[in-house]
């Protein structure tokens, strides 16, 4: 023992490195000579298992102040005096699982299985049309639920044959190996293999739920969609979710809203947006329109000599938005002129007749035959006064 290294000087730190220093420092030299890596290495095992001892008196801050004061004769049943007890393998196991949960697949450590557990979420969808969306409506799906079983009340035990105590683990639902490993006493913690973990032996399974302690029944459930919820999104509904253990919660459904299409409104955000055709004489003169709204026919006047692809903004036409559904997105409308594809040979006339009237300037003269293009002009920007 006297040629001993020191801690520290294992580890490669100072004196004064931090816990996280020397985590961070042990789990380098560790990997480094860890034995799969130094297959059949004599002195990569030393190395191993020297650095696990550092680490595991400089990483108890207990085992570190003796350390600091009296070196390593305070773990050296030996030395004597001390009187401290010797070097403790049997902890290394919940070293391993700290520092190595990665590494060595992370099978020493096991959730503590009896205490209460919140039951898990469970996801569905619920298809609403677009205006159910954007107002927001009352719908009504069917699930099947687990409940707790009301002949064993979730024991899962036949009435009058309770479950016993289970013999491997003594009810606590773990069992604890302790194996030789290459540094000593290893001891690893596991499920216990006869009862699953829950400490307990059902014998005589009840017939109602077949042991599981649950029935599944399909339940109606109600589902507000709120004003303005667009695909895709969730909402969340408590305590509808699977059954808890042990005494938890409820886990929680998420209901996720598929929104159909609408065959004349396109959403974005809280906008939308549409396209309405208007006659070439009513772009030309000007006039009231109807135009179609998520609320309704809208009575619109547009300004004579309106181009096509004119966008008018009706605000506060669009979605109402989830947080206040008074406050509402804007409604685009792009107005598009209809160029008529069948004429009467009256209508005819009546154009050509126009047409010899207008004075065909330079910057239409690009035109085609016929001179009413209302076709290919400039966007104008200009949004449309409402009346
Ligand atoms: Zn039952
Ligand atoms: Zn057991």
């Amino acid at each position: 023992m006297a040629d001993k290294r020191d801690y520290y000087e294992v580890l490669g730190v100072d004196k004064n490195a931090s816990e996280a220093d020397i985590k961070k420092a042990y789990r380098r030299v560790a990997k480094k000579y860890h034995p799969d890596t130094n297959p059949g290495d004599k002195e990569a095992e030393e190395k191993f298992k020297e650095a696990a001892e550092a680490y595991a008196v400089l990483s108890d801050e207990e085992k570190r102040r003796k350390y600091d004061q009296f070196g390593h004769a305070a773990f050296d049943p030996n030395a004597g005096g001390a009187g401290f007890g010797g070097f403790d393998f049997a902890d290394m196991g919940d070293i391993f699982g700290d520092i190595f949960g990665d590494m060595f697949g992370g099978g020493s450590r096991q959730r503590q299985s009896n205490g209460p557990v919140k039951g898990a979420n469970i996801k569905t969808t619920v298809r609403v049309s677009f205006e159910e969306a954007v107002f927001g409506t009352q719908t009504e799906i069917e699930l099947p639920l687990k409940d707790e079983c009301n002949v064993c009340h979730g024991t899962g035990a036949q009435p009058g044959h309770p479950p016993e105590t289970c013999s491997k683990c003594g009810g606590k639902g773990q069992v604890v190996y302790t194996q030789q490993s290459l540094f000593g006493m290893a001891r690893t913690v596991q499920t216990c293999p006869d009862c699953q973990g829950s400490g307990k032996i059902i014998k005589y399974k009840c017939s109602n739920c077949a042991g599981s302690g649950y029935v599944k029944s399909k339940k109606k459930i109600q589902i507000a969609v709120p004003a303005g919820i667009d695909n895709g999104q969730s909402i969340r509904i408590r305590e509808k979710g699977e059954p808890g253990i042990n005494g938890g919660g409820r886990g929680d459904l998420l209901v996720t809203v598929l929104v159909d299409r609408h065959p004349i409104f396109q959403r974005q955000e809280y906008d939308l947006y549409s396209t309405e055709p208007i006659s070439f004489t009513q772009a030309a003169l000007g006039g009231r329109v109807t135009l179609n709204t998520i609320d309704g026919p809208y009575e619109y006047d547009i300004k004579p000599g309106t181009q096509t692809n004119t966008k008018i903004k009706l605000k506060g036409k669009g979605v109402p938005t989830l947080r206040n559904k008074s406050v509402r997105g804007d409604h685009y409308v792009t107005l598009v002129v209809q160029v008529p594809d069948k004429l009467t040979e009256e209508q005819k006339s009546i154009l050509n007749q126009y047409e010899k009237t207008t004075t065909v300037n330079a910057r239409s003269s690009t035109d085609s035959a016929g001179g009413f293009s209302f076709g290919d002009h400039k966007k104008k920007k200009g949004f449309g006064k409402k009346l």
